[in-house]
């Protein structure tokens, strides 16, 4: 299989962490994953465009860059940002680690991509920006053929959240 790709480049609002979720989500069902799978991926990336939006540009509204692509049955996806960057980027994956308590985060984005993904790598510099680069292969494939919202009974809105 060729590889397949696709960008998105969208400003740093929380109104648009769903859409970019749900971008990627779309893009996955060429793999024809379990809704399980579809899940944990939005997941990971809710987390990562979420990181943008409230650590990367100081309440500004910059552009958050979202790169995905397929190789064989292997989803990656990217976020980046050219925001302010991570110092030590371990410390921050650290599960706990926060430097936002004041706003009730609970330092867990990182654990969580970790956890939902098969693979994550963090790349940043302190005020150049960061790139959060993960991958999960898409093993347990639906049975039932390529998934096919026009089939669906309920409404497609709801697969999508
Ligand atoms: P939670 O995700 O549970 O709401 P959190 O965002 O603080 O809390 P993580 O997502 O694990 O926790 O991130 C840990 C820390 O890494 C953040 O508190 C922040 O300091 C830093 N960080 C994460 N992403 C970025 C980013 N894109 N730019 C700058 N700093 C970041
Ligand atoms: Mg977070």
């Amino acid at each position: 299989m060729r590889k397949n790709e696709m960008k998105l480049e969208f400003d740093s609002r929380s109104c648009n962490e769903s859409f970019a979720r749900v971008a990627v989500a779309a893009f996955l069902t060429q793999l024809n994953p379990t809704l399980e799978e579809v899940a944990d991926v939005k997941t990971a990336v809710s987390e990562a465009v979420t990181n943008v939006i409230i650590h990367a540009y100081d309440r500004e509204e910059e552009k958050v860059l979202v790169h995905c692509w397929i190789e064989e049955e292997t989803l990656w996806v990217e976020v980046t940002d050219h925001g302010r960057g991570i110092a030590d980027v371990a410390q921050a994956m650290e599960p706990l680690y926060t430097t936002r308590q004041e706003c009730d985060r609970a330092g867990m984005g990182f654990a969580f991509m970790d956890a939902f993904m098969d693979t994550l790598e963090v790349v940043s510099a302190p005020g150049k920006g960061t790139t959060v680069r993960m991958s999960r292969h898409i093993t347990h494939r639906n049975a039932e053929g390529p998934f096919d919202y026009r089939n669906q009974k309920v409404p497609v809105a709801i697969h999508m959240e």
